[in-house]
């Protein structure tokens, strides 16, 4: 019978949060594997699914080689661990062309050959069916694996993919990532997922200057980091208030210092409603004039509670590359204004001092503001 070996990581490190851990990871692997049909089931330090629709074995392969935990995957034939049986898996599960070796891993010591007699008798069975085919112990090209279980059954498998390690979404705490329209805040979402956070993302929009469309394609890469993150909703908070009163009240040239420190304060408000304990952003040290050090000190000043930065040291080609392997870029490219862009200082400060922030901002209500855009968030859950 076909099987999906399942293998995880790190996560059985955690000694008595080991329960803990597994409970997540089990839970997020079956949410990935919602509307196939499967039987799921452990075995010591590992799943496995049988009786699934092998037309979808790719398909369940893709699903839960994303799920954050997973270490790697193989597709097996589990059969009765007798040695004729073991050996016919092995000859079908043979490379065609290239050198091998059999490895074989006996849990089961009432199984009467040890473990090098079973490679070495399979290995002459499956030469002997393909007599193009070479054997190098040290450096084969290939291996099959003979995986003899305690329960009388034993495993055949000659390929593993590669899954994408991390933590289980469930293990990390909770944050509040600050999703833009950009390519940076969805790649930050994933970098803390991946070590298990849960999210909840904020986004602020300036209807009616930003449209929408702007609108949607946040939801898009909400939508597409739920592929990841399990479940996402997202509080869209209207930003035109306050960016009116920003623009009215305060020097040009600070708009964008003292918007930031609105996002953070709303933000970490949003946090505290929801028992997250950290703020996320994209952000990455002087990729623009609102990243750099003094930038990041003056909106980080408004924070009580941790914020990360999981790209703060990443290059944008870095970024890029990962956003092109998460499958957000080409969403986040899409030209549709932000909010950032109406009102865009011909010349922002690159290096505010807090003193003058500070002394600027006091021209603003900043209480009744952050507390009107509290009072009309639209929540958008996603499924
Ligand atoms: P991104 O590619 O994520 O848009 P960016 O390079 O454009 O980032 P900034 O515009 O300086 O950088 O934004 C820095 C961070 O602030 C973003 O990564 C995001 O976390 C947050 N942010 C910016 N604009 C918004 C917004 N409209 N809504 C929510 N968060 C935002
Ligand atoms: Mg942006």
């Amino acid at each position: 019978m076909k099987v999906i070996i399942i293998r995880y990581s790190e996560i059985h490190l955690k000694g008595n949060n080991r329960e803990f851990f597994e409970s997540a990871l089990v839970s997020n692997i079956k949410a990935a594997l919602r509307g196939f049909r499967y039987e799921f089931s452990r075995s010591n330090a590992r799943y496995v699914i049988r009786n699934f629709d092998e037309d979808c074995t790719e398909n369940i392969i893709d699903a839960v080689k994303n799920v954050f935990g997973v270490h790697s995957l193989s597709l097996a034939e589990e059969v009765n661990s007798d040695l004729a049986e073991i050996s016919a898996a092995a000859v079908r599960m043979a490379p065609a062309s290239g050198t091998f070796k059999v490895a074989t891993n006996r849990a089961d010591k009432r199984f009467p050959m040890p473990s090098m007699t079973v490679s070495a008798e399979v290995g002459g069975d499956i030469l002997q069916a393909n007599p193009t085919l070479k054997v190098d112990l040290f450096a084969p090209q290939h291996t099959v694996n003979i995986d003899i279980r305690e329960n009388g059954k034993t495993f055949v498998y000659s390929q593993s993919v590669k899954a994408v390690n991390g933590m289980p979404v469930g293990t990390g705490g909770k944050g509040i990532v600050m999703l833009s329209g950009g390519i940076d805040s969805p790649v930050a979402a994933y970098m803390m997922a991946k070590r298990g956070m849960t999210l909840r993302a904020v986004h602020f929009h300036s209807f009616p200057y930003t449209s929408m469309q702007a609108k949607q394609k946040v939801l898009d890469l909400a939508k597409l980091l739920t592929k990841y993150t399990m479940h996402m909703t997202v509080d869209v908070v209207s930003f035109t208030e306050i960016q009116t009163a920003i623009h009215e009240k305060c020097p040009e040239e600070y708009m964008i210092t003292i918007m930031r420190r609105f996002m953070m304060r709303i933000a970490e408000r949003i946090a505290k409603l929801h028992g997250a304990g950290a703020v996320i952003t994209g952000e990455s040290l002087g990729q623009v004039a609102s990243q750099t050090l003094e930038s990041i000190t003056s909106t980080n000043s408004v924070a009580t509670i941790p914020v990360f930065r999981p790209l703060i040291g990443f290059d944008k080609d870095e970024i890029i590359e990962i956003s092109q392997k998460i499958g957000t870029f080409d969403t986040s490219i899409l030209p549709y204004e932000d909010c950032c862009t109406i009102f865009l200082p011909k010349r922002p400060v690159t290096k505010p001092r807090l003193e003058h922030v500070l002394r600027v901002e006091s021209a603003l209500d900043v209480d009744t503001l952050v507390e009107n855009a509290l009072a009309n968030i639209e929540t958008v859950t996603i499924e």
